[in-house]
């Protein structure tokens, strides 16, 4: 729960206010960017009142998305339209989960609807109404894991919907010893018809991302798009196994088509077609490598 007290200075009079436990996930600025901007001290603040209800509603999705509760209103509002908007469709049967965690510091998870039996991708908080939305969709055969730091609340996700975890065995630790699946090896691997699991060491040894009908990649911290220009690129700083590893493995997604990059962290992106897909991809490689 936000506390009035410790709201933040800058925060522009009206309803709406970041206190200081804000982590700066900037989970809130890609949901409602109208509203929440980065401020100087390394956090986010509300630099805007919404002024319509759409904006008001992106604002109440992200003071419920917020990993540390650090959004408040003041008089209190009610939030059940944050709350009711996650999963939110992306595009085609691919929605956000909202609701991030925050060992996984705000990172995305989402949800893909299919006749085979739903996947969702990383882990969000495993809160009581989005758990309950996602099971009118289908519930979850699969969770995909993209790799060790964005696993969240998977044991009791796991245990409410009886899903399979999928976890390269590289990234498995004491806290994901019982996945059910370990991916093996640096090869792509087949899990359905219309799913590759793509091993991409780098950001960590046991990195992995997912392609969807060759359209939706499901990218981790391997890559992802900037708040800054809304272009793709991978982060040096957050690379925590091997840059040159990390460098190989995003020319090899050149070998793959997708138009959509869905990240954990970040901005998502999409192309116009594969072939541009194709040449942000290189310009990102040749910017590794610069
Ligand atoms: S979502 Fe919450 S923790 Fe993340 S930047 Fe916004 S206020 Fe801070």
């Amino acid at each position: 729960m936000a506390r009035t007290a410790a709201r933040l200075p800058e925060n522009v009079p009206g309803p709406f206010f970041v206190d200081d436990s804000c982590i700066d996930c900037a989970a809130c600025r890609h949901l409602a960017p109208t509203v929440f901007a980065p401020s100087a001290r390394g956090s986010s603040y509300v630099a805007r009142q919404p002024a319509s209800d759409e904006e008001r509603t992106r604002s109440l999705m992200a003071l419920v998305a917020c990993p540390t509760s650090s959004i408040g209103t003041e008089p209190k509002l009610d939030a059940a339209p944050g709350v009711r908007a996650f999963p939110e469709r992306i595009a085609e049967s691919v929605f956000s989960c909202g609701f991030t965690a925050e060992s996984s510091f705000g990172a995305w998870s989402y949800l893909v609807e299919r006749p085979d039996g739903n996947v969702l991708v990383d882990s969000p908080r495993a809160a009581e109404p989005l758990l309950a939305r996602m099971g009118d969709l289908g519930g979850v055969r699969w969770m995909f894991l993209t790799h060790r730091d964005d696993v969240a609340d998977h044991a009791a996700i796991q245990r409410r919907f009886g899903c399979k975890r999928i976890l390269h065995e590289r990234d498995v630790t004491s806290g994901t010893r019982a996945v059910e699946r370990k991916l093996t090896g640096d090869e792509p691997i087949a899990l359905a018809d219309d799913l590759l699991a793509i091993p991409v060491p780098g950001h960590t040894a046991g990195s992995a991302v997912l392609l969807y009908k060759e359209t939706f990649l499901f990218t981790g911290d391997h890559l992802m798009a900037s708040e800054d220009d809304g272009l793709l690129h991978a982060s040096r700083g957050v690379c925590w196994y091997s840059w040159p590893d990390q460098i190989r493995s995003m020319e090899r997604l050149l070998d793959f088509r997708f138009e959509w990059v869905l990240p954990g962290h970040g901005g998502r992106y999409r192309a116009p077609s594969v072939a541009a897909m194709k040449d942000d991809l290189r310009r990102v490689v040749a910017e590794m490598k610069a």
